[in-house]
């Protein structure tokens, strides 16, 4: 009997954890690392749209993903008075779809449904990072990776799957940039009241600064605050620093922000909070030897436009897919993947400038919210791309390779991680 193949996958968020499964589906032995110290839950909502929906039904997921649903019933722009100006309600059956999508979940939700279907022959290694690949299988060999806890593994592909900051990622290739829109993003978890309601809701406040509020599915409510800035680099600050820069950044906001910043505090006992800037990942190529890039780590998007999670199903659906079907041929494997999804990832980066829909000016916000109440009564709606759908895009116009069905597609769900 051939031994299985073997796969080292860094990151276990979205895309390294689908790939897992997958790859597991298709008799591969798999070890998943993880630098935090176990399943990261933080983040907001995100959707699952076009080819992606498909990639969860094949592999048997859509029900538990629908199921653990954030149940936002659609899109909303909040004007000074704090009622709606416009909303943008989610349409399941329409053509195409808005802000909302029809599968909304929070992030570490749709984690925790891909986790906790993994077989358990998937080894998960928490807390745990690559600090160096020694050798990166460009012979016949395979590579071989040395780990921060002394340990040294060989696999037959090693995938890079560590989102839009990937260390290994910058380790081994040295021609990746991330471009950095100057657009941060606090997404806090806090409790919910009572006046919370099932949409997301949207208020623009001068100087391009955004207060979001979105329902979730565990009781609480998410908040957002976002702004564009001219200093690069916050996102390498602290806990505290960050909580700070939020502070004095939206210390005159209206809307929601006072209750936010109320819960923000600044220190552990804080709301729950993960920040970033909103950066995209410009990678000319996706592997090198048996190292390939996965998901945010190849080709972030942003979340911005709404494809990141999608084209991160979609690419550990199209890898896993094109491994199996040429098992004798990785290095043909990872060129057809890239191939197949590099048109897509081009069209799911181009973005629409960020002053459009984060004005500087009150002239600028009212005129963002007449257009905005303009485009949420047409019918077409024709211009929902630009606040964060994609109605024509990348994702919902992948068309999904048809793969050999692996031999156990979905394995029962369980509470063990
Ligand atoms: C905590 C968190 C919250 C997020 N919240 C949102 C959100 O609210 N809205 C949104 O649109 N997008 C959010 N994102 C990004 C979103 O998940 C991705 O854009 C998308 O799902 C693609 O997923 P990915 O698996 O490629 O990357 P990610 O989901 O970013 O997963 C990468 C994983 O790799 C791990 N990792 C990083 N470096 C290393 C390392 N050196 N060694 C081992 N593991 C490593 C990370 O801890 C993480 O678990 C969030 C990401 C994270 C990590």
């Amino acid at each position: 009997m051939t031994p299985s193949r073997h796969v080292l996958v860094s990151g276990a968020g979205i895309a390294g954890t689908a790939l897992a499964l997958r790859l597991s589906a298709y008799g591969w032995r798999t070890t998943v690392l993880e630098r935090a110290p176990r399943r990261r839950d933080e983040g907001h909502n995100i959707d699952v749209r076009g080819a992606a929906r498909e990639v969860l039904r094949r592999m048997g997921l859509e029900d538990a993903v629908r199921a653990a649903g954030t149940r936002e019933v659609g899109f909303r722009v909040i004007g000074d008075g704090g009622r709606p100006v416009g909303e943008i309600p989610m349409d399941p059956s329409g053509p195409t779809d808005g802000p909302t999508a029809e599968l909304e979940i929070l992030r570490g939700e749709l984690a925790r449904v891909l986790m906790e279907a993994a077989p358990e022959s998937t080894t998960f290694r928490f807390g745990t990072r690559i600090v160096d690949v020694e050798d990166r299988g460009t012979g016949d060999g395979p590579a071989r990776v040395a780990l921060d806890d002394g340990t040294t593994v060989t696999a037959d592909l090693v995938v890079v799957a560590e989102g839009l900051r990937s260390r290994t990622r910058d380790l081994l290739f040295d021609d990746v940039t991330v471009r950095e829109t100057g657009m941060y993003g606090a997404y806090l978890t806090i409790p919910r009241t009572g006046d919370d309601d099932a949409w997301w809701n949207w208020f623009h406040e001068t100087g391009s600064r955004g207060v979001h509020l979105r329902p979730d599915n565990l009781g609480t409510t998410r908040a957002m605050l976002t702004f564009l800035s001219g200093v690069r680099g916050l996102e390498t600050l602290g806990d505290a620093d960050v909580r700070t820069v939020l502070r004095h950044t939206f210390a005159d906001a209206g809307w929601a922000a006072p209750r936010i910043l109320r819960e923000l505090g600044d220190g552990p006992d804080g709301a729950p909070m993960y920040f970033d800037a909103v950066g995209q990942v410009m990678a000319p190529r996706w592997s090198s030897g048996r190292v390939v890039l996965l998901g945010d780590a190849a080709h972030c998007p942003s979340p911005l436009g709404g494809g990141g999670t999608s084209l991160a199903l979609i690419g550990a659906y199209v890898l896993a897919g094109e491994l199996a079907t040429r098992p004798a041929d990785t290095a043909g494997a990872l060129h057809r993947y890239e191939q197949l999804l590099r048109s897509a990832v081009g069209r799911a980066q181009k973005l629409p400038p960020l002053t459009l829909t984060n004005p500087r000016t009150r002239t600028g916000i009212r005129t963002l919210r007449t257009t905005f109440r303009a485009v949420a009564s047409s019918p077409g709606q024709r211009l929902l791309g630009l606040f964060g759908g994609s109605p024509t895009g990348a994702v919902d116009a992948f068309r999904l390779p048809d793969y050999p069905a692996p031999s156990s597609s979905r394995v029962e769900t369980t509470s063990r991680r």
